[in-house]
């Protein structure tokens, strides 16, 4: 068994976190065995880092691979953003070169910043889906991963053919869904605009029927609201995902933030889950993501970077975003960490392997190293939100495999 002697911030719930101070955890084969105040009797074999606090590995809800190297590409509105930047972007992952190197570069980035669990789309190409999958694979990620999916209104580069984008990603999950513990598929139509009726309805028939994840992404703009109601005839945005059958416990919609409280009421309803991307909707002035509307209805919420519209992978920036973005709701620090934790966790329906510190869960977990600044105290999390780039990110693990260290 591998042991570290070090402090732990645990999320319990909501309204609260556990400091545990001079503690030794321990973990075997992948799992969290023990967690205990430090005996010097039975730990003293274990690693020391007591200078250090022991989190549980942090939860990027939804995110784009394919887009990593064009974050910080300016441009304050997110049709234009798509078409200036991303759409030409996402085209050089045609190339397998290409898709492999920006890959490598994400999941580095990613486990550097302390995330463990991702939720990731790539570009509309088979391949390049396929090589960040074997990637994933290969440095012992934990994600979901899909193929973005785009059959219409879209540039001729990246447009597919409703018959393959649907071949393609039923390929992909019968593949790589159940291959390791770790890797799962995702289907990714990429929103209401590029996607066709059939191609969502068919999405959502086979997900549904192989109980697969499906995310997409649900009012972020409102041009983009205004285009979609006029595209599909309906009564709201959401209603054109329920309509489809795209909505349920196992999807992921990102932004979801111009819904009115019919819309809400469907989301709860079907128990949609929801990735809130706060440093992107600052970025493409997107506007204030529903936070106490959507508490109230007991929506499963994550936080998520949304690279390459959210500039960085780090999810204490994604929280400290999600503080400032609510213009009169105060998020104290135990639940934007919940959120980035336990929380993001329940809306993947994986709250019992992943997500907190507890014997019989999966050993996810990031080692933050402190310093003289940094007091064991009730304030340590609300520095690790605030002053993120005061702390040093020391050691990411996965499943007990250490997948990064400085
Ligand atoms: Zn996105």
């Amino acid at each position: 068994m591998i042991k570290i002697r070090t402090n732990l911030l645990n999320p319990i719930s909501p309204d609260k976190v556990q400091l545990l101070k001079d503690y030794t955890l321990g973990y075997e084969n992948g799992i969290i065995k023990l967690i205990r105040p430090y005996d010097p009797n039975q730990d003293a074999d274990g690693e020391q880092a007591l200078d250090s606090v022991l989190i549980p590995g942090l939860i990027d809800l939804h995110t784009h691979l394919s887009q990593y190297w064009v974050r910080a590409s300016y441009q304050p509105s997110l049709l234009p953003w798509l078409s200036q930047h991303i759409f030409p972007a996402e085209a050089k992952s045609k190339d397998p070169d290409y898709a492999q190197r920006v890959s490598n570069a994400f999941f580095q980035a990613l486990f550097a910043s302390g995330t463990t669990t991702a939720v990731i789309y790539t570009a509309p190409f088979k391949q390049a889906c396929e090589i960040a999958l074997e990637t994933a694979l290969h440095l012992g990620a934990r994600a979901l991963i899909g193929m973005t999916m785009m059959d219409t209104n879209s540039p001729p580069y990246l447009e597919q053919q409703t018959v393959q984008a649907l071949d393609d990603s039923f390929e992909l999950f019968e593949r790589y869904n159940t291959r390791d513990s770790r890797i799962g598929y995702i289907f990714s139509p990429r929103f209401a605009l590029s996607c066709s009726a059939d191609l969502m309805k068919q999405t959502a028939d086979f997900a549904h029927r192989h109980d697969a994840y499906i995310q997409s992404h649900i009012s972020e703009n409102k041009d983009e609201v205004a285009q979609v109601k006029e595209l599909f005839g309906k009564r709201s945005y959401t209603q054109v995902y329920e309509d489809f059958g795209l909505l349920g416990s196992k999807t992921i919609m990102g932004h979801a933030i111009h819904l009115s409280g019919e819309e809400i009421d469907i989301l709860a309803r079907t128990n949609t889950a929801i990735a809130h991307c706060p440093e992107s909707n600052f970025f493409l002035k997107s506007g204030e993501f529903p936070f106490a509307a959507l508490l109230d209805k007991s929506l499963r919420i994550g936080l998520a970077s949304d690279v390459a519209a959210g500039n960085s992978l780090s999810m204490w920036q994604q929280a400290k975003f999600a503080s400032y973005r609510q213009s009169s709701l105060s998020l104290s620090p135990q639940r934007l960490f919940w959120h980035l934790t336990l929380g993001a966790a329940e809306a993947l329906g994986w709250q019992e392997r992943i997500g907190s510190l507890q014997p019989g869960k999966e050993a996810d977990l990031c080692q933050i190293k402190l310093n003289a600044l940094h007091a064991l105290d009730e304030q340590l999390l609300s520095k690790l939100i605030y002053q993120s780039d005061e702390f040093r990110i020391s050691k990411t693990i996965i499943q007990g495999n250490t997948v990064f260290q400085s």
